[in-house]
């Protein structure tokens, strides 16, 4: 089977606690060698393969176990993704990450700096910490800063931590701190489907090995996040199929919530 983009969950623990986060409270739960070996030994090809957590440079196994599996089971990998909130860099993860780098034909690297990780990291004082490891990742791996925020997670999908915020907190942020901020749109295409053994859309791969929906948090206890799909006696492929159908079936809900 191939996929276009896969999204999995290395780690929800954090350097940081944001006001904003929708992963809830970080957890020291990390995604095992199991799950990552019952994906990779299933696929043949990946699109985009992006890297999340939590903070997923702190899970440092799961970047090595990631590159092992990719060669032993030769998945063909377009890009690799990376998010991470820019504290923390060393060696060992610089070496990881060119190691990473060779298994795919592009990697790209994302350093959050919306205007809520910009005041979490003000708060923690680590400022310079993550300008520093800003251009190193930027001279190293072309590293990029993200100031967009997504607003499907603010205006309707508000968890974890980020439910305490309301609109007029967001707005009054946006207003008086930073001006480089901007809304997404919406995204209205919850495309996924599986055309000949191609998976078309997104699949996320939680912190627990469980497939879920895309873009709509890991946290359990939300509404949209209960789907969770992790049958281990049954092949990766065969799962997603199963939540495939599944997901098709619930698409026109989750639409109809997105476009309110
Ligand atoms: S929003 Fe990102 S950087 Fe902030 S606490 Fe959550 S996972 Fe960590």
């Amino acid at each position: 089977m191939n996929i276009e983009n896969l999204y999995i969950e290395v780690t929800r623990n954090c350097t940081i606690e944001c006001e904003h986060c929708l992963r809830g409270n970080k957890e020291r739960k990390n995604i095992d060698y199991e799950s990552l070996d019952r994906i990779f030994k299933d696929i043949k090809e990946i699109d985009t393969l992006l890297l999340s957590g939590g903070e997923p440079l702190i899970n440092k196994k799961a970047l090595e176990d990631i590159i092992l599996l990719i060669k032993k089971y030769n998945v063909k990998i377009n890009r690799i993704g990376i998010i991470t909130n820019g504290t923390i860099c060393s060696n060992i993860i610089i070496k990881l990450l060119n190691e990473l780098k060779k298994e795919t034909s592009k990697l790209e690297m994302v350093v959050t700096s919306d205007i809520f990780h910009r005041e979490e990291i003000r708060k923690y004082n680590l400022e310079n910490k993550v300008k520093r490891n800003y251009l190193l990742f930027n001279k190293l791996f072309g590293a990029k800063l993200d100031l967009t925020l997504d607003n499907t997670s603010y205006t309707l999908n508000k968890k974890g931590r980020a439910k305490y915020l309301n609109i007029d907190k967001i707005n009054e942020m946006t207003k008086n701190r930073f001006t480089k901020f901007k809304f997404v749109p919406v995204p209205k295409d919850n495309r996924l489907e599986i055309i000949n053994d191609n998976v078309e859309g997104h699949i996320c791969v939680d912190v627990n090995g469980n497939i879920v929906d895309y873009g709509l948090s890991f946290i359990e206890e939300d509404l949209f996040s209960t789907y969770s799909y992790n049958d281990k006696d049954k092949s990766f492929s065969d799962s997603i199929k199963e939540y495939v159908t599944d997901y098709r079936e619930r698409n026109s809900i989750v639409k109809n919530i997105y476009q309110k």
